[in-house]
């Protein structure tokens, strides 16, 4: 689950991280309203807009701004205030439809009173599968695109394993205080922020934290100026305060509706739709179908329990994406049994009506021959397979 770069500084500064300071607001009324706060704060008529979407690179998309003084702020306000941000991270990238903002970030100017002896650094936190450890990124090269910068300059990425059990220990926050090139009163803070930043990664199980840039201010204090993070999907029900910070808006319809009718479903872009139980079978079926020429449109898992009325959910939201040409359901009859699928599948197609597209049905398990004999008799176009391969060679031959 993503949280939005204020949601992800209120954590952090729970666990006493700096942070550049703000507030949100929805109307201009509101950001004129947080922009005295603001300025009361910090003493600084500067602040910076900023558009709060679920995706980075807002600045080259015009989502960041410097406002000096109130008519700026109004103006940067409005403007960003409603706008589709189009960014290289929104959906389709700058010539995608872009992201509406409803939501901007008042926030003071860390880079005041002297911009030029601010410098930005690179930090994030994240699992390494591998290692089976999670692992510090930092460079020296911040504020711009880390993808780039490993690519270019890779000796300018650092990483830092932390041991699961001994935790981060002190000398570790020290090396990387020490490789940044810090020294004095930010030396001491960097390792201070870096201590706090994973016990706050840790706290709130997250899956990433990315702080890009990372600054150190002109009085040599470090501070998130942008915060980027993730939190484990499967760690939510530990942190209801976590949980409450879900933005719906910002993530895909489909797969938020097919959420609340129990179905695991992630949205791809190849065109056979799938429906199975059990997410092991799931990626085994995605595997088949692109073995045999075909391209997964979706992951969906079912789950255990898939009854009538799941089953039509399930074809319905699978029939809405227009690039799907062949649906393959792959059903093992374990706890469920398969007649009772194969019903549901049948129902659904009566349901839903006028389905253009070919259906193959692959159920193996408890009852599977009666299945089979359902789907067979009842009429419908629908193609029946035992074995998974045979149904994945019927999807080949209706896709041509
Ligand atoms: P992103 O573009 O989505 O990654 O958003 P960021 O929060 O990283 O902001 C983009 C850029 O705006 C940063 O790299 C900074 O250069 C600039 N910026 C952000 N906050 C401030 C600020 O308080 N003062 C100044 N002068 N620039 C800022
Ligand atoms: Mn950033």
């Amino acid at each position: 689950m993503n949280l939005h770069e204020y949601q992800g500084k209120e954590i952090l500064a729970s666990y006493g991280v700096k942070i550049q300071r703000g507030q949100i607001a929805q109307t201009i009324e509101e950001a004129i309203a947080k922009y005295e706060e603001v300025t009361a704060m910090s003493g600084n008529n500067v602040v910076v807009v900023k558009a709060q979407i679920h995706a980075g690179g807002r600045g080259k998309g015009g989502g960041v701004k410097l406002a000096k003084n109130l008519d700026e702020l109004k103006e940067h306000a409005g403007n960003i205030l409603g706008m589709m941000l189009k960014t290289p991270q929104t959906p389709g990238g700058i010539n995608g439809p872009g992201k509406l903002v409803s939501k901007i970030l008042i926030a003071e100017d860390s880079y005041a009173p002297d911009f030029d002896a601010c410098k930005e650094y690179y930090v994030s936190i994240m699992l390494d599968r591998e290692r089976k450890q999670n692992v510090i990124i930092y460079s020296t090269e911040g504020g711009m695109n880390i993808e780039e910068v490993a690519e270019k300059t890779p000796h300018l990425v650092h990483k830092e394993h932390i041991h699961p059990t001994l935790g981060m220990q002190g000398y570790q926050a020290r090396k990387i205080a020490f490789n940044l090139g810090l020294s004095g009163a930010a030396f001491k803070d960097m390792t201070k922020f870096i201590s706090n930043l994973y016990k706050a990664f840790v706290g709130s199980d997250a899956s990433l934290f990315e702080i890009n840039p990372c600054l150190k201010s002109a009085n040599d204090e470090i501070i998130a100026v942008d915060t980027k993070v993730s939190i484990d999907e499967n760690a939510l029900f530990r942190h209801p305060d976590l949980e409450a910070m879900r933005d719906k808006s910002e993530e895909d319809p489909t797969e938020v509706e097919a959420k609340e009718y129990g179905l695991n479903y992630v949205n791809l872009d190849g065109n056979v739709g799938c429906m199975v139980n059990g997410a092991g079978l799931a990626m085994a079926t995605m595997d088949i179908i692109k073995l045999s020429g075909g391209s997964p449109a979706n992951f969906l898992d079912v789950g255990g329990t898939a009854d009538a009325q799941r089953v039509e959910q399930a074809f319905r939201i699978i029939l809405r994406d227009p690039e799907v040409k062949a649906i393959l359901i792959n059903i093992f009859g374990g706890i469920v049994r398969c007649d009772r699928v194969a019903q549901g599948v049948v129902d659904a197609y009566k349901n839903i009506g006028d389905i253009k597209i070919p259906i193959i049905v692959r159920l193996q398990g408890t009852n599977a021959e009666i299945a089979k004999e359902l789907i067979d008799k009842s009429g419908l176009e629908v193609m029946s397979a035992i074995q998974l391969q045979e149904a994945a060679d019927i999807v080949k031959s209706v896709l041509g």
